[in-house]
Order: C-alpha cells, then structure tokens, then sequence
C-alpha cells in the first residue's frame, strides 16, 4: 500500500504495524513468519472489514480456528488491528452517526455512518487531515492541509464504520479532497472491493474535479462512481467558490467529467451547493443544463448548512424547490439532496474542528486560503 503521504503518521506508530498498512500478501508473509497461514490473514481483515472487529481475534466467522498462540505471537511482532481509534460519536438526531477517529499521531478524522437507504447504509469517509482546497463556505477547508491520509487510515474508516451498521456503501465525501490524495484513496477502495465486498459502482469519490485526475481515475480501469462538486456555472464565481480551481475553466471540469462517463459508461453526479444571494438565481440553472445536459449526469442541489462564523446563508427552502423544478424542466436528473443524514454529512469538518481544542478556536476564514496552491497539472 502507498503510505508515502503518512510520514507523521508512520512515526507516531513506528512500534506498531496496523494490519491494512500491509497489501494482503505482505500480511500473509508477516503471518506465515509467526505460523499462521493465509487463511487465517483473510479471516481477521474479513473480521474487520465486514463483522466489525476492533482487535486482532474478534468477531471471527464461525469455523474459523486460528493456531495456538499465533494472536499472542503476532501481538508481540507489534501487529494491531487498527492504527485509528473511535474517541467520540455523535447521533445527529436523524439516524446517522458520527465518528470521531484519532489517528495514531494524535489528528482526528470523521466518518459519519447514514442512516440506511433501501436497506443499505452508507458511509461518508474522509480522505484527508484538513483540506488545501479552502472553499470558503466549508469547515474542512479551514486551516489548509495538514496531511494526506494514508491507505490503511481510509481502510479503517469502513472497519470503523462497520461496527456501527452493516455498510454497503460509501462516498469519499468527508473531510478533504480525494483526488488529491489519489493513490492512496485508490489504493484503499481496492481494499474494500476485494475484502470487504463491496461493489466498486457503490463506491463514490466526491471532488471538486481537476481534470488530470479524472481523466486519471477514467484511465485506471476503476468503475468507481464520480461526483463533482461544481457550485458555479461561471468562471469567476467559482475560483471564489473553488479557489483552488483558480485557472481551471469550468469547461474544462466538465470536459474531464464527459471523458470520464464516456470510458467508464458511469453517470456523473454534479454536486451544487446552493448559498443564498450567490449561486442561487434561477438563470444559474439555464447554464447548467447547457454545460451537463449532453451526459449521463444528474444534479444534486445541496442547501448550504450554516458554519459558524461564516458570511453565507442557507437558501430558503422555496429557492432550492424552484431551481430543482427548473433543472428537470430543462431536461437534467435533478434531486435536493435528502434531509437525512443533512445534519451529519453536510457539516463536514465540524467535529473535527471540536475535537481538535486548539485548532477548534481558530477563526474561520471566509475570503481565500492562506496559501493558494496551484492545482496539480
Ligand atoms: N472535497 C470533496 C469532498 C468533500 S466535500 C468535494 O468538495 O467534493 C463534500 C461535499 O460537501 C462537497 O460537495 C461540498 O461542497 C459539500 N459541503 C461542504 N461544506 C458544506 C456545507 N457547509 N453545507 C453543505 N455542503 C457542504
Ligand atoms: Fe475541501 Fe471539499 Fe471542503 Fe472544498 S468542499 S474545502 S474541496 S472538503
């Protein structure tokens, strides 16, 4: 697994080797080391993966006997089952829950676990510690990046999530921006198709769409979903909104994202975030069809749910309504994104912010990111 990106993390921890920082077969070799077999690697990742199990041994399926002292031998190597641990969790009062986990060097992310659909429920994971892309309507963004996550942090997230509800779904839609931690977002889905079982087209990675990286994602064979957080339909409006995307035509977003229906045969979801007085006139709406309408796409019209300390406000619910009967007028997919799971999913970053004291009393910022990096070419 790529754990470039996890430098910190992997100091933090250097006495332990958390059992999905390792691909399956350097976990078979590890075992095979301390007597174990193969099958009995599969079994304590399937433990996690799909049964829950927070420590090496439990929630093992029926059948499966693993040799004697081989958990006490692989205990003793500095094997654990998870690098992240839950530290809090917060019902949002509509069926989904929230995750508080603290990373072996002390961050915290958040995955929040929806409440099921059709039978199924979801889980939002998080791909980074903060976010460089400062969308100033966001909490992730405030406070820039402070880390990639690695492979094995976004892996644990469904474990994690797994011993709350019985997941079989997932967006990459927590805290940070996917695409731009790419091989190891890639490299954890990979572990979630092949271990947990989960099917690749019920996997969506959420981004803001730089286009190199789509056309990378479409280029890697993955049938990963795709949703793109567009929000403005004009150039201007969106590096405000987007302000690393500064020099990206929304053209050119939208390019990347035909390109990438068309080889994977998928269906883009554009994600609008609707902010009152500034992306939400109705004429808006006349654009975007011209911009997506030729495309297996559909819009989600999201109400900005309001972050303290900043200078936005939610649409009224009269607007989102009217610019989702427009859109299906003009011919678009268009929903408004369901209540449920509103108050935890869309308040992305916010626990964090919480549980991270100090960073917690920081101001936001509203205007532009201290740093604005370039997008990746
Ligand atoms: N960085 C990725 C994924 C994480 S953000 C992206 O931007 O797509 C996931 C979604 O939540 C994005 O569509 C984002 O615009 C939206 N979002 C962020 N803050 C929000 C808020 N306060 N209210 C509503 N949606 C928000
Ligand atoms: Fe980052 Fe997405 Fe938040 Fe923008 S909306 S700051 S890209 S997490």
């Amino acid at each position: 697994m790529n754990d470039r990106d996890s430098s910190s993390a992997a100091t933090a921890a250097a006495a332990t080797t958390p059992l999905f920082a390792l691909t399956l077969a350097e976990a078979e070799a590890r075992v095979a080391e301390l007597g174990g077999r193969a099958v009995h690697v599969r079994a304590l990742r399937r433990a996690a993966l799909r049964r829950g199990a927070r420590e090496l041994g439990e929630a093992l399926e029926t059948g499966v006997a693993l040799p004697a002292g081989l958990l006490a031998r692989m205990r003793a190597a500095g094997l654990v089952a998870s690098s992240s641990h839950p530290v809090a969790s917060a019902p949002a009062g509509d069926g989904s829950q929230k995750l508080g986990l603290r990373l072996a060097d002390g961050r915290t992310v958040e995955c929040v676990v929806l409440p099921a659909e059709k039978g199924l429920h979801s889980v939002c994971v998080s791909s980074q510690v903060g976010c460089p892309v400062g969308c100033p309507f966001c909490a992730s963004g405030v406070g820039g990046l402070v880390r990639n996550l690695a492979a094995h942090e976004i892996v644990e997230q469904f474990a994690h999530a797994r011993a709350v509800a019985d997941v079989r779904r997932a967006v990459v839609m927590g805290i940070g921006e996917p695409l731009l931690n790419f091989e190891n977002v890639v490299a954890a889905l990979d572990v979630v198709v092949a271990e947990m079982g989960l099917a690749p087209t019920r996997l969506v990675i959420s981004s803001v769409g730089f286009p190199e990286r789509v056309r990378r994602l479409a280029a890697s064979g993955r049938r990963f979903g795709l949703a793109i957080s567009l929000h403005a339909v004009g150039d201007d409006l969106r590096e405000r909104l987007v302000p690393m995307m500064k020099g990206v035509p929304v053209r050119d977003v939208v390019a990347a994202a035909r390109a990438w229906a068309e080889a994977t045969r998928g269906r883009v979801q554009f994600e609008y975030v609707v902010l009152a007085g500034v992306n939400d006139d109705l004429a808006a709406v006349d654009e975007l069809a011209r911009l997506v309408g030729g495309f297996p796409s559909y819009v989600n019209f999201i109400p900005w749910n309001r972050v303290e300390g900043m200078d936005f406000a939610p649409p009224d619910e009269a607007r989102v309504v009217a610019l989702v009967r427009r859109a299906r007028e003009l011919g678009l997919v268009a929903t408004r994104r369901r209540t449920l799971g509103d108050a935890a999913a869309a308040a992305c970053g916010q626990l964090r912010r919480g549980l991270e004291g100090a960073r917690a009393a920081e101001p936001p910022r509203v205007t532009s990111p201290p740093s604005r990096p370039r997008p990746p070419s």
